[in-house]
C-alpha cells in the first residue's frame, strides 16, 4: 500500500497517510485540523525508497554519487587471465 505525503493548505500541516490506491483522493481530510484543503505531495516515497540523498533539500548532483566519478581505472587484468 503506497504511503502518501499530504500538504494542509489551512493549517501548514504535513503528513503520510497509507492509502489504497483505490482511494479518492477528493475523501482526503487533514489528520490535525480536518480540513478538505489537503494537497498531495509525490516526492517524498520514491526518495526513500531509492535512498538518494533528496531530502536535504536540493537537487541531487553528480557529488552525491562518488561512485561515478571513478576516473579511468586501469582495465582489470580478470579479463586477460580468464
Ligand atoms: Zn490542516
Amino acid at each position: 500500500m503506497p504511503l502518501y505525503e499530504y500538504h494542509c493548505d489551512s493549517c501548514q500541516k504535513d503528513f503520510t497517510l497509507l492509502q489504497s490506491t483505490q482511494v479518492d483522493q477528493t475523501e482526503t481530510r487533514c489528520e490535525e485540523c480536518g480540513s478538505e484543503n489537503v494537497r498531495r505531495q509525490f516526492s517524498t516515497f520514491a526518495a526513500k525508497i531509492q535512498g538518494q540523498p533528496t531530502m536535504r533539500g536540493k537537487p541531487a548532483t553528480i557529488d552525491d554519487y562518488p561512485g561515478k566519478k571513478i576516473p579511468n581505472l586501469p582495465i582489470p587484468r580478470l579479463r586477460s587471465e580468464l
